[in-house]
């Protein structure tokens, strides 16, 4: 045997990770237990995932018995019962209107699925010529070169060739308007009217679609302005552009509903989501997308292969397995509405952190939080990263990036959990530089 081998660690400081590792290896309910044998209370649901909480039965379950029975089956040109039963199934979870799904492994597989879907339509209803696509700063859509190219996250386009026909609308966030709204801020809709001044500089007839996340997660939650997701409906309809919500983080209850479109009673041609949908359990990706989408892209190609995309694993026997199960989970133990009831206490724990030492602004939605520390001077990312680790030390797991706190706590937390969520944060903070 030559040399060793090691686990090139996604989106992770390595050299600092191998030098103090930070291992689980095992989870049950709302904790996770490390190597040593200490529990960690999870205030992230894994990566915004483990919405019905770890190990849950009916899911291991699920998972075990499609495993024995079987175990892969492709689906070009064949199938297998589970994936139709899926899809069936989350019509009743996507909004009315969107039932048509098509399968990827990730997010990021998801969010890239999608693009290529809006162009393929495009191409299909003889509009061929929109082959621009709208993003928005500090977007975050994973990591495809398509993913990157529409997100707005500097780090991660840096050093990467990007899709060359691709505009920006600024973020909402507005701190010095909206410091510590609870929910929707009540200023910011006009930023929508941005994208007019797009469709000004590059003609409407040149744009397929605009892409963004309801409710940003991963940059840091940034929770939508009253009217804003309305004002980029009206005006992507009345210039007939594919409107596409990632809602990767979203979807499954973490809103309080089964999407955030139907939350926030604004439906997109296309929504992409992944995470919950398995409760994290096994990968799964979706594209939901209305039915006019599907029909006009098949009926472009009559009796050929409509759409030359897809995935090895596209709707994975044990991927449909485990989100069946955890859909009926779901439904059980109504945890959407768990979520709904759950918010207020959740909100009202997150803001009796304004005032606690470096906060600059709380904000949340659903069963979202975002914390914002005052970044220290000419070291940006290093009070998160502090507090991140002062939090793990006492046991419970927060996620930071740079200086913002996110929490998104599985759905099944208890009062007395989120307090202790809280009340860890706001003690780190005390002793935080
Ligand atoms: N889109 C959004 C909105 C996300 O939050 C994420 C992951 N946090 C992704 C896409 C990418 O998902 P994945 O990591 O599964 O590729």
């Amino acid at each position: 045997m030559q040399g060793t081998g090691t686990f090139w660690m996604p989106f992770t400081d390595n050299r600092a990770f191998k030098a103090a590792p930070k291992l689980f290896s095992a989870a049950s309910g709302c904790h996770y237990t490390d190597v040593a044998g200490r529990a960690v209370l999870d205030g992230t649901a894994g990566l915004w995932c483990v919405n019905a909480g770890h190990g849950r039965a009916p899911i291991v379950e699920a998972i075990r018995e499609q495993a024995g029975k079987l175990d892969y089956a492709p689906t070009f040109q064949l199938a297998h019962p589970l994936v139709f039963e899926l899809s069936q199934r989350l019509v009743d979870v996507f909004p009315a209107g969107i039932d048509t799904f098509f399968y990827a492994n990730s997010g990021s597989e998801a969010v890239d699925s999608a693009l290529k879907i809006a162009f393929a339509y495009q191409a299909a209803r003889g509009q061929g010529q929109r082959t621009r696509l709208v993003g928005r700063q500090r977007g975050y859509h994973g990591v495809g070169f398509g993913g990157i190219s529409v997100g707005g996250l500097p780090n991660n386009k840096r050093g990467f060739p990007l899709l060359a026909q691709v505009s920006h609308l600024s973020a909402t966030l507005d701190i010095a308007s909206n410091a510590f709204t609870r929910g929707q801020p009540q200023t910011g809709a006009d930023l929508a009217d941005e994208l007019l001044a797009i469709i000004a500089e590059h003609g409407a007839e040149t744009i397929a679609a605009v892409i963004v996340e309801p409710m940003s997660g991963s940059a840091g939650v940034l929770v939508p302005p009253v009217g804003y997701l309305e004002r980029l409906r009206e005006i992507t309809r009345e210039h007939d552009i594919l409107l596409i919500f990632d809602e990767v983080i979203t979807a499954f209850g973490r809103l309080g509903a089964g999407t955030a479109a139907e939350r926030l009673g604004v439906i997109p041609d296309i929504i992409t989501t992944a995470k919950g949908i398995t409760n994290g359990a096994v990968p799964m990706g979706c594209v939901g997308v209305r039915r006019a989408i599907y029909d006009t892209v098949i009926e472009a190609a009559p009796g050929g292969i409509e759409f030359f995309h897809g995935y090895t694993y596209s709707g994975h026997p044990l991927a449909a397995a485990a989100a069946l199960a955890t859909l009926k989970l779901y439904a059980d133990e109504d945890l959407f509405g768990r979520a709904r009831e759950l918010e207020v206490y959740f909100e009202d724990a997150l803001h009796d952190l304004v005032g606690a030492p470096h906060v600059i602004d709380v904000r949340n939605m659903g069963m979202v939080g975002g914390i914002e520390l005052a970044p220290r001077e000419g070291a940006p990312g290093a009070r998160g990263k502090a507090l991140f680790d002062a939090c793990f030390e006492a046991g419970v797991l927060i996620r930071v990036t740079g200086d913002i706190v996110a929490l998104s706590p599985p759905l099944i937390i208890s009062a007395a959990q989120i307090d202790e969520i809280v009340a860890t944060i706001a003690g780190a903070l005390e002793r935080l530089d």
